[in-house]
């Protein structure tokens, strides 16, 4: 007798409903799941009623009980790698810069005991440390069926529009080798209750040649997208976060980075696709074009403290006895002994950038109707620091410019300007 054979097309049709079934069944429990978490949050947090569209895996709650009572466990991943550097300018490589801010922030984080940091890559070598080159290698596999179950999953959800589309920012596709590595970012950390994750990076922005300058600076903090189960606590922590850095660093002026926290819903870094349960957060110190990043004498100090303005962040967020005592102390550019004038002209200058620290600290730098983007703190002595100079002159002048009967101030930094800068923030 003859086999009755199926109409292949008939077979592929009946294998294609039975997995639009699946989908839609996996799709029905993970909706009804969050239908609950929403009705949960109703009345007590208008935020959830337009919020994750998962169960939320982490919360701030979660976040600073976890903090009272265990420790953090924070990943800390220096953006890029050494195969994939990152952005460049005039020589330096984006994967560096993330590296040494790292080093101090591990150090940092290492000498508290309410954290346990664990770094991604090696902060010497710029090496994955051994627990991820080995978990990139060995789980290759796992990661990439993660990989594909993830995106395969969010795909239907959108496709049945429940969860929106919000993408608005352009981001270069991950190559797929830093495709795996950042999934199996994700996936390690799912699997070794990681509570905080953060990238650091540094932005570009199309420049003429590779030798110029790009017109845009600052600094931006990107959260997962809030439908995300991560979403919140993410932005929790963001908000904290993009304050302590403002206080000291220009918001990045680029039109889409306006508001200075940017939700993505496709950067695999904060769990595209809910690929993520910890909070994350994509640190952009800034552009890697400007002049205090450029300048060797500037640049080491200004990445310790970009990693101490990121854990004090930290601190302030978790910890309300955290007793920052003040911006200004709460700084490496300070205390700091001036020997030597400064004055217009000078260019990537250690000196100049404490004394703009200093006069910062005064509430004189900006001067008024100036921003940070204006008038960044960066090494150089410009027309900014000269104006701030002459208010500091003429804030003391019964110091600096009436013992030697002059009511005119220079903006020049010279012995009696400082000595009253030494006066108020010199090394004692
Ligand atoms: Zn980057």
């Amino acid at each position: 007798m003859r086999k009755v054979r199926k109409d292949p097309l008939e077979k592929l049709r009946t294998n294609k409903l039975l997995t639009h079934v699946v989908f839609l069944v996996a799709t029905f429990v993970l909706f009804s799941g969050a239908a609950s978490a929403l009705k949960a949050f109703a009345g007590t947090d208008l935020w959830a009623l337009v919020g994750s569209v998962f169960p939320e895996t982490i919360t701030p709650e979660m976040l600073k009980d976890k903090y009272e009572k265990q420790t953090i466990r924070v990943v800390v991943v220096p953006g890029h790698d050494n195969q994939y550097v990152g952005t460049v300018f005039k020589g330096r490589t984006e994967a560096e810069h993330t590296r040494k801010i790292a080093r101090h922030l591990m150090k940092y984080l290492e000498n508290d005991e309410r954290f346990t940091a664990i770094v991604v890559r090696d902060t010497d070598t710029g090496k994955y440390t051994d627990t991820f080159s080995n978990y990139f290698t060995q789980k290759e596999n796992e990661i990439k069926s993660f990989m594909k179950e993830r995106r395969s999953h969010v795909k239907v959800l959108k496709n049945e529009g429940i969860i929106k589309s919000t993408e608005i920012i352009d981001h270069n596709y991950a190559t797929s080798n830093t495709a795996i590595r950042l999934y199996g970012v994700n996936k390690w950390s799912n699997e070794n209750s990681i509570d905080l994750i953060l990238h650091m990076h540094f932005n570009d922005y199309p420049r003429r040649t590779r030798s110029n300058e790009g017109k845009y600076s600052g600094f931006a903090l990107y959260v997962p997208d809030s439908q995300y189960s991560n979403g919140r606590a993410s932005r929790d922590v963001a908000e904290v976060m993009q304050k302590e850095l403002a206080q000291f660093l220009p918001e990045s002026d680029l039109p889409k980075e306006k508001g200075g926290i940017i939700e993505a819903q496709e950067l695999i870094a904060l769990g595209s696709n809910a690929s993520q349960r910890s909070a994350a957060l994509l640190i952009e110190y800034g552009y890697i074009y400007e002049a205090q990043f450029v300048n060797a004498d500037t640049r080491e100090i200004m990445f310790e403290e970009l990693a101490l303005q990121t854990y004090n962040a930290l601190k302030n967020y978790f910890d309300k006895e955290y007793n920052q005592t003040s911006y200004v102390t709460d700084t490496t550019l300070l205390p700091y002994t001036f020997k030597v004038t400064l004055k217009k002209g000078m260019q990537g200058s250690r000196d100049v950038l404490s004394l703009q620290a200093a006069l910062h600290a005064e509430g004189l730098y900006p001067p008024d109707g100036k921003s940070l983007n204006d008038c960044p703190i960066n090494g150089n002595f410009g027309p900014c620091v000269a104006a701030a100079v002459s208010m500091f002159q003429e804030k003391y002048k019964e110091t600096i410019l009436t013992p030697l009967n002059i009511n005119k101030a220079s903006g020049i930094v010279g012995g009696r300007t400082r000595a009253q800068l030494n006066i108020l923030y010199g090394v004692e």
